[in-house]
């Protein structure tokens, strides 16, 4: 899978073509990947070091979105003993 590739690096912005490819995978389903959990693709040159975009465009179906928001308040607001 190593593919050469011309583009432009997602971190510096410049164009090359030894650009790599690396793949952040989210284990939530997402509408826009698939049942098998969202994943981003980020292109970088031989300069950089590809890190995880900081916004991600997901596409969640209401089911999802209500599980993670679940998930949140968990972690973000505790149990009810405050
Ligand atoms: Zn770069
Ligand atoms: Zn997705």
């Amino acid at each position: 899978m190593s593919m050469i590739k011309y583009g432009r690096c997602d971190i510096c912005g410049k164009k090359t073509f030894h650009l790599k490819r690396r793949y952040y995978r989210y284990s939530f389903p997402c509408g826009c990947c698939g049942r098998d959990g969202h994943h981003e693709e980020v292109f970088y040159c031989e300069e950089c070091k590809p890190e995880p975009r900081k916004w991600l465009r997901v596409v969640l179906d209401a089911e999802t979105a209500k599980e993670l928001d679940l998930l949140w308040n968990e972690k973000h607001n505790g149990s009810s003993n405050r």
